[in-house]
Formats: structure tokens, C-alpha cells, sequence
């Protein structure tokens, strides 16, 4: 890898550092794409990224466990997919792989829930719920799509007891679904939302699944079919040498100056002088840059416990899938993930790692969820206002701070899959230099 990257000490001489035109707050992969638009747009400018961690990559990072040779997701199990076109060819962009990134593996992901049933015991079935798992669920032996969209129809509430979700087509009478709780009742019923979702979404949340937004739970469909997988979107794949080095790659370029292991707010005075950045990108919780002021944004982190199993055999797993969900109560974890099953790696060893929700405190933990819910929302519209000021600040008007703009899954406050970052990314540079500029090397 030939990262530019100086070392932190840089503070102390900062006198020597020179000036950038974009400097960029966090190397997740929303801060990373703007940083690789912005030096490939702009060839003559130079982009500053400060990253606090140690790494580039954000919760995408990944590595090699040392003890199994296993590419391990350090912050929980990434896979990509996606339905633009645009972010698909992004990715895979020529210039991309002539830095390092490595190509793109179609990977279908698979996860199998561990749920008790009357007849059984003990078993697993596919998630998102299909005909697969209803027939294992309830001893059904359902053989067409028709049965199956019939059956879920029938343990559905009536009709006009169903809530929708804003976006969707509403029947006359059918009022909007006001929680997650009532929006996975309305999409599967009752006893399905017993099994699989109740449990689970409060050890993920910590909160009851009244207490958070309907998008929570509405991110995982139901098949009126037998297709088992967790992803519907034509575009889904795992990057052959890891997302670590994807988003080294973005960063690979010779106007970027990568540090690591400086945290912004230790700094923020001298990257928001306007004299040593003229643009200030912010991928961090929004509340923290304005250091809270309102008042705090709610955030839901996340505790993971690793176990190796040695000597099980090269081509071998403990677990039945890459990830098995755990909607039980009587079992502590939500998910493990058996990372070795991801392109089907080889190690004489495996390694499942154990994923719980926990509190997020800062300074402690990361991040990692936005919590969806009405207090929350409001506060962060109180966030965007404030945001937008600080975006529409004219410099000519005197002003010596750099423009400052807001992007990321943190600083938007919204529930980002990987895709949906990298778009909100893309768009955030065109909408600011492209579709103004309209010129550079794209
Ligand atoms: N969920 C659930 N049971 C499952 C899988 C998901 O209740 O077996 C709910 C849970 O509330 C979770 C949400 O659906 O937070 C979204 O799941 P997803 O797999 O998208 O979560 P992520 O991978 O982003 O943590």
C-alpha cells in the first residue's frame, strides 16, 4: 500500500504542513469516496483525511486474524449489494483496481435464524422469511410461490388492520405504521414477529420494538417465494481483497494526505482556520460537531466476543451459515458470524464471532446505529438547521472558516447500508463541483 500518510506528531510543526483545499473528517467509506472525487476531479488540489482510528475503513475495516488466517470484519459482517448502477460501476472503476483495490466476487448472502419450534426443537431457518422457513416454522409442506403468498396473506392482519410504510401504496383505510413493532406485524403477522423479530430487535436496540421507527424492521422483506436470500439486489458481491483495501485504494492517490490516529476535535481550530482547509468535510455524529449543544443524539453500539476453533478442518465450519441470527431470549448475543465462510477462505481453523447490541458511550465504544425514533428525529432536524447555516456561509462575505458540508451515515443521522453511503457520497460531490464546474478529469 503507498498511502501518504504523516504521523499525528504533525500538530507540534503544523507551521510546515501546507495548505488544502478539502479537508476530510473521518476515512469511512463516505469520507474516502469524496476524497478520491475530490483528487481525481480537482488534479492540482490537495485533500487532507484525518482519521481518529488507527485504520482507514471505518466499521468497514477488515483484516487477517492472526491465529487462523482468516479476513475477520472487525466491526461486523459488511456485504455489499446494491440496486444503482452508479455505485456499482464506481466500485469497480479501472482506476480503482490499478491502486489496489482488487476486484468484486458475486457473494449471495445467506443467514439462517436459530428459533425453537413445537415440533422440533431446536432448529434453523432461513431470514428473511420465506416459504423454506414457514414450511420448517409450522410443518407446512407449501410447494408453490402462490402457497406461500396465500398462506402469509392468511396470518397477516385483515387488510384495513395493516399499517404501510410512507413510501409505499396505501389502501383507502390503512394508516401509516407509526413503530417497528406494527410495521412487522402488518408485513408478517403475529406469531412470525413473536419468532423471529420481537426478541431479536430488543437485544439489538436495547429498547422495545414499539420505541423505534418502522424503517428498522422494514429493511428485511418476506418472500412470498422459496429464494432465501438475504439480498434482492441485482448487484451483490464481497471485494476479493477485503474492504480495508478497497478503501485504501480510494485513498491512493498522490494529492491525498492521509493521518491516522488524529482525532478531529483535538485539531478542529486549525482545520477550521480557512487559511489550511477551504472546504471542511464532516463524516462524524452530527451533535458532536456542534458539540452537542441541543443536546445529545442517540446512537446504539455494539460488543463483539471472538472464538477460535483450531484444528477443524480446511475446508470446514462450525456454524451452518456464515451468520446465524438468534431471536431467543434465552441466548445472550443477537448474531454470530463464522467469517471464514465469506468466499469460502481456507484455514485449517475458524473463527465465529459473537455480536451483542450494547450502549454507546463516547469515548468508550463506537457509533454505529442512528436510533430511529420521534425524539431523535427532531433533534436531528434541529442538527440539519444549524448544518445548513454553517453549508450556505458565504466566504466571500469575510468569513474565515472553510465551507463546511455534512456527509456520512453519522453526520445525516440515517441508517446507511454500505451502497447507500457511497451514493449519498457521489451525489454530495456532484451536486457541489460537478453539476457547477462541469469540469476536471471526472
Ligand atoms: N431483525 C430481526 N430479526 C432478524 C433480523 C433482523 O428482528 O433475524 C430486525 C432487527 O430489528 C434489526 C433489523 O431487523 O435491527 C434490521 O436488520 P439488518 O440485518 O438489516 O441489521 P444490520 O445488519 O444492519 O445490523
Amino acid at each position: 500500500m503507498q498511502l501518504k500518510i504523516i504521523h499525528r506528531s504533525w500538530k507540534q510543526n503544523g507551521s510546515s504542513i501546507p495548505a488544502f483545499h478539502a479537508c476530510i473528517v473521518g476515512a469511512g467509506l463516505s469520507g474516502s469516496v469524496i476524497a478520491e472525487r475530490y483528487a481525481s476531479w480537482f488534479r492540482d488540489r490537495k485533500v487532507l483525511m484525518v482519521e481518529k482510528r488507527n485504520h482507514v475503513g471505518g466499521n468497514c475495516y477488515d483484516y487477517t486474524d492472526k491465529a487462523t488466517g482468516i479476513r475477520v470484519h472487525k466491526y461486523g459482517p459488511h456485504l455489499f449489494h446494491t440496486n444503482h448502477k452508479a455505485v456499482w460501476d464506481y466500485i469497480n472503476k479501472d482506476d480503482l483496481q490499478r491502486r489496489g483495490a482488487g476486484g468484486w466476487i458475486r457473494w449471495d448472502h445467506e443467514v439462517l435464524a436459530s428459533v425453537e419450534n413445537s415440533h422440533q426443537g431446536s432448529t434453523f431457518v432461513p431470514v428473511p422469511i420465506n416459504g423454506i422457513s414457514l414450511n420448517i416454522l409450522f410443518n407446512l409442506n407449501l410447494t408453490t410461490d402462490e402457497e406461500v403468498k396465500t398462506w402469509l396473506d392468511l396470518h397477516r392482519p385483515r387488510k384495513e388492520d395493516r399499517c404501510t410504510l410512507s413510501n409505499e401504496k396505501r389502501e383507502t383505510e390503512q394508516k401509516e405504521c407509526q413503530n417497528a413493532e406494527d410495521q412487522c406485524i402488518s408485513r408478517v403477522g403475529q406469531d412470525l414477529y413473536n419468532i423471529v423479530f420481537k426478541t431479536y430487535t430488543e437485544k439489538q436496540w436495547g429498547r422495545k420494538a414499539t420505541e423505534l421507527g418502522p424503517e428498522v424492521t422494514a429493511r428485511i422483506p418476506v418472500h412470498g417465494n422459496f429464494d432465501s436470500r438475504y439480498f434482492q439486489d441485482p448487484y451483490q458481491a464481497l471485494p476479493q481483497k477485503g474492504y480495508t483495501r478497497f478503501v485504501e485504494a480510494l485513498l491512493n492517490h498522490s494529492s491525498i494526505t492521509t493521518i491516522l490516529g488524529l482525532n478531529f476535535f483535538e485539531v478542529r481550530d486549525i482545520l477550521e482556520d480557512g487559511k489550511f482547509c477551504s472546504e471542511l468535510f464532516f463524516t462524524g455524529p452530527i451533535d458532536a460537531f456542534f458539540d452537542e449543544k441541543l443536546g445529545k443524539l442517540e446512537y446504539r453500539s455494539l460488543m463483539f466476543s471472538p472464538r477460535v476453533f483450531f484444528d477443524v478442518g480446511e475446508s470446514s465450519h462450525v456454524q451452518p451459515s456464515s451468520v446465524v441470527n438468534y431471536p431467543s431470549p434465552d441466548v445472550p448475543w443477537t448474531r454470530s458470524v463464522e467469517y471464514k465462510q465469506f468466499l469460502r477462505q481456507k484455514s485449517n481453523h475458524t473463527i465465529v464471532v459473537y455480536e451483542h447490541g450494547t450502549k454507546y458511550v463516547a469515548g468508550q465504544n463506537e457509533p454505529y446505529y442512528p436510533v430511529p425514533n420521534d425524539q431523535n428525529r427532531r433533534l436531528f432536524k434541529m442538527y440539519q438547521e444549524l448544518s445548513k447555516r454553517l453549508e450556505s456561509l458565504n466566504q466571500s462575505d469575510g468569513n474565515r472558516k472553510p465551507k463546511v458540508h455534512f456527509v456520512g451515515r453519522l453526520a445525516n443521522y440515517k441508517y446507511f447500508n454500505m451502497d447507500e453511503a457511497i451514493l449519498n457520497a457521489l451525489n454530495l460531490f456532484d451536486h457541489l463541483y460537478v453539476n457547477i464546474h462541469g469540469s476536471g478529469s471526472g
